[in-house]
């Protein structure tokens, strides 16, 4: 079949804030094929920004957009689908942000490929990887902000176990801003207000950039709350600093990669920064294929693998397909809140099932159907013009 069309789509809610909430707008990228298919994907990144590489006018030879290079192409294997990675990418090799951007378009190529193959897109990963096929159930952690004080962190905590998680991760918001004090309150909030059967994360947010020593003190200080781990306590690409702070073997163990948009930063990060969790979101590091080799990277390593998802369940099941079929890495990103745009834009989101768990969809391509209806009403209106030239205009859901 012919890829005819790459439509981007840039979605949002009505009012925008500085929460560290990526649910509050979105790129969604549908892709068309002359077989009467459609594939979806979604990226975790400005949505205009990543928009712009799918329209951007040709400056030269290595700046070329991506609808360019992959309209009018062939996609009849998952072969195809790394082809025109390898096509995109260096078509789009001085475009800085292309793998970002990318990761929408190539979600979406994966969604197509199952579709025309009647497989699940794990089922496919397997078969190129020469791996097991079997899916396995994952423990979705609610994914929440601490509150602005250790109370409300409290009734976010109690809210997440009286709706029956066993799991959470509490992020951002004051967590670093206010002196140890605080920070040992918000973490000793979280736990208390959970209980002591469920597992907790704490997420950091980057706050202490290059500080490693500080990282390490909070780390030591949180142990006796037993986090699962502590997530990006340093910058995305602070790996030296990574590094000194994982050589002294802190007592909770230390997770980060959500920042990666190259499978080179994700390995950086394994390799030097001795980190222990990497969290990978398919909708930045350039769609489900470099996800999955950081996964490999992960079992190499004998190191965890985790998703990164906060965004709707249409970038949620990109993740599962990565990582269903190994079993140690049980833990899943799960988006427990977020907007109304996030919550309506798949038509069956994920259930948790009665066992608590989470599973993957046993149906073609992604196994899931975004509901263009309902979210219509965020669709934004974008027209870009150069000159007399439209070099873009949103088209209808
Ligand atoms: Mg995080």
């Amino acid at each position: 079949m012919k890829i005819t069309a790459v439509d981007p789509f840039y979605l949002r809610m009505p009012d925008i804030t500085t929460a560290a909430d990526g649910t509050q707008d979105t790129l969604l990228v549908r892709v068309r094929t002359d077989a009467g298919f459609e594939g979806w994907g979604e990226c975790d990144a400005s949505p205009l920004v990543s928009l712009a590489v799918y329209c951007c006018p040709m400056s030269h030879g290595n700046i070329i957009n991506i609808r360019t290079s992959l309209i009018g192409e062939t996609l009849e294997s998952p072969d195809d689908v790394v082809r025109l990675s390898e096509k995109t990418l260096r078509n789009g090799l001085d475009i800085q942000q292309i793998e970002h951007a990318y990761s929408g378009a190539e979600i979406a190529l994966w969604d197509l490929i199952g579709q025309k193959l009647e497989r699940p897109v794990y089922r496919l990963l397997a078969e190129m990887s020469g791996t097991s096929d079997t899916a396995h159930p994952k423990l979705p952690y609610a994914s929440v902000l601490f509150g602005d004080t250790p109370e409300e962190t409290y009734r976010i905590a109690v809210g997440l176990r009286e709706q029956g998680y066993r799991a959470a991760k509490f992020g951002w918001g004051p967590m670093g801003k206010f002196g140890e004090v605080n920070d040992i309150a918000l973490v000793r909030a979280a736990r208390e207000g959970i209980g002591t059967e469920a597992r907790i994360m704490i997420d950091a947010g980057v706050v202490w950039g290059t500080d490693h020593e500080t990282a390490y003190q909070r780390a030591e200080a949180f142990a006796q709350f037993s986090p699962t781990w502590l997530e990006e306590p340093l910058s995305p690409d602070a790996v030296d600093a990574y590094g000194a702070l994982t050589q002294k073997h802190p007592s909770v163990p230390v997770a980060a990669g959500e920042g990666s948009n190259t499978y080179r930063m994700a390995e950086d990060l394994i390799v030097h920064g001795g980190i222990r969790f990497v969290q990978i979101d398919a909708g930045r590091i350039g769609g489900i294929m470099p996800s999955f080799q950081v996964r490999q990277l992960a079992e190499q390593h004998g190191i965890q693998y985790v998703n990164h998802t906060f965004k709707s369940h249409l970038s949620l099941a990109a993740a599962l397909h990565v990582f269903a079929t190994n079993p140690d890495f049980s833990l899943l990103e799960y988006p427990a809140a977020g907007s109304a745009l996030s919550q309506r834009l798949i038509v069956e989101p994920f259930p948790v099932a009665s066992d608590g768990m989470v599973r993957v969809k046993e149906l073609p391509g992604l196994g899931v159907r975004v509901d263009t209806a309902a979210i219509r009403p965020y669709l934004a209106s974008v027209r870009i013009e150069v000159g007399t030239d439209t070099v873009f205009e949103q088209g209808s859901l």
